[in-house]
């Protein structure tokens, strides 16, 4: 730790000096009612960094109430363009403070420095920038009805109070994908951080508080699932759940949900397939390969962990592959040369190693990787060696289930209606993506695959006004663009007897 201290930045050290983290409720940094806390642990040390005040039933209670007193008192009456200032003002905050969120990001999450630095941050910046403009954008439409002499409008208007629960492989961006399209559609929210990387959540409520939002809009409240998350997503009066995680923690909240018919929106787990003709730019394809899988330690929902190969080309493009994913540098993720850092906790150590273990059971050929990093400098985090599977079919464990980690497998395709019907053989479908240069192909291939994106000779490319979300069971609704207004506004319709 003494080093990793030394290589930090003095705002991240006097953040982390406050210990143990508290929870904003109410536009106040209050304990848990319980007393209780629990440690957020660096995983590329094991060591913990600081403790977390943890909440339960009666902080998101308090939570949920200090929410709904700001939906229904002074969040109301902030026009528009008020809302819209107090994004920006967010977004220009965060900006001032990038360094210190990148590397509070990668201390949590254990994500390489440029990554955080490059990725996460700067488009946590661009999300909030980009519902800011939306603020000022949210209208209902006249409607010519043929009813009588009315005049009929519609208002869309706020949803009310939002439970928002997120995940850990993109902390700070999935709070930002989250809080920012809820306020500015003027809902007011109560945030539940991933129990194991709460800490950016809580630096950004701190310039939540700075920018001038009000008390009470947003809540922010790290704890565990079953407890923390499963009160919010019970809740009688939380008006709608907005969830990003795993399938089966998916279940549970839409469960929890029918309690008052709260609104669910979903975004799920993948298997997405990333499908290569051979008549692809194989070089590019080749690096588009590598940052689907590798990006983030392999902890992305929409991952490419199903590399679909043209037969003829296989052996040769998944050998090339595994030459080049043999070369990632690992490492501790502060230091500028990691290329890819330790998975996020012991626990997800334990999962990707299990699936390593069943494929080469299943009779899955590690063509690189295969195990946990052996370094000795690696030993204590949480590491795991970047791994290609060769001779995968599609019906095996690590061909259909999301292991969420930095493992791809490899299977032959004969013709564009196998890999569409191999593509496609899959419970998921969040993302896919096809390297070709037949433009018919390209548009052939898009149209088939069951996917809420498809990505065609890129992969990973993000905007927030792109609308993102799943098919089948990687969920519903849509994040992103015009489409989480959706998720965030109601539709009134208002008669006027015009006789
Ligand atoms: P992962 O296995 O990747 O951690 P989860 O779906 O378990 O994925 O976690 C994503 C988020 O869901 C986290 O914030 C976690 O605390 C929360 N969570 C887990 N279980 C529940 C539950 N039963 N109800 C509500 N939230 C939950």
């Amino acid at each position: 730790m003494a080093t990793t201290q030394q290589q930090l930045h003095g705002s991240v050290v006097k953040f982390l000096s406050g210990a143990p983290k508290k929870m904003l409720i109410n536009g106040e940094w209050v304990a848990s009612a319980s007393g209780k806390t629990f440690e957020t642990v660096n995983p590329a040390t094991g060591e913990v960094i600081v403790k977390v005040y943890e909440a339960d039933k009666e902080d998101i209670d308090r939570a949920v109430k200090a929410a709904r007193a700001a939906f229904e008192g002074p969040w109301r009456k902030f026009s528009h363009y008020q809302r819209q200032q107090l994004l920006l003002k967010l977004a220009d905050l965060i900006e001032k403070n990038a360094e210190e969120f990148a590397q509070l990001e990668t201390l949590d999450n254990g994500k390489p420095i440029r990554e955080s630095m490059n990725v996460d941050v700067p488009a946590t910046i661009e999300h909030f920038r980009y519902y800011a403009g939306w603020a000022t954008k949210i209208h209902g439409e006249t409607l010519p009805v043929s009813a009588g002499n009315f005049l009929t409008y519609t208002l869309r208007e706020p949803v009310g109070v939002v439970g928002q629960i997120i995940p850990w492989n993109f902390p700070l961006l999935m709070a930002a994908w989250k809080i920012a399209a809820a306020l500015a559609c003027g809902n007011c929210v109560v945030l539940k951080p991933a129990e194991q990387t709460p800490l950016t959540a809580l630096r950004l409520a701190e310039l939540i508080m700075e920018a001038g939002i009000p008390a009470g809009v947003v809540n922010v409240c790290p704890g565990f699932g079953p407890t923390a998350g499963a009160a919010l997503s019970g809740h009688m009066d939380v008006d709608k759940v907005a969830f990003t995680g795993e399938y089966t923690t998916g279940r549970e909240i839409i469960k929890a949900s029918a309690g008052n018919l709260k609104r669910v929106s979903l975004e799920l787990g993948g298997k997405s397939p990333n499908v290569i003709f051979k008549d692809g730019d194989l070089e590019t394809a080749l690096k588009g390969c590598i940052g689907s899988v590798f990006f983030n330690q392999g902890q992305v929902c929409c991952a490419g962990t199903r590399l679909f190969v043209e037969k003829s080309i296989y052996e040769d493009f998944v050998g090339k592959l595994s030459d080049k994913v043999k070369s990632i540098k690992l490492g501790h993720g502060l230091n500028p040369e990691t290329q890819m850092g330790p998975l996020v906790s012991d626990d997800q150590l334990k999962r990707v190693t299990s699936y390593l273990e069943i494929g080469k059971k299943e009779g899955a050929k590690a063509m690189c990787g295969g195990d946990r990093a052996k370094e000795s400098d690696l030993q204590k985090g949480y590491f795991v060696q970047p791994t290609v599977f060769a001779d995968v079919n599609n019906k095996m464990r690590v061909a259909q289930e999301e292991i969420f980690g930095p493992v791809v497998s490899a299977i032959p395709f004969k013709d564009v209606d196998d890999a569409v019907f191999q593509g496609n053989e899959t419970t998921y479908g969040l993302a896919a993506g096809v390297w070709t240069s037949d433009v018919k192909k390209a548009h052939r291939v898009a149209r088939s695959l069951k996917a809420g994106t498809v990505w065609v000779n890129c992969y990973n490319v993000f905007d927030p006004c792109t609308p993102f979300g799943g098919y089948k069971q990687s969920g519903y609704g849509r994040e992103g663009g015009i489409h989480a207004l959706e998720l965030y506004t109601q539709v009134k319709s208002v008669w006027i007897n015009l006789d």
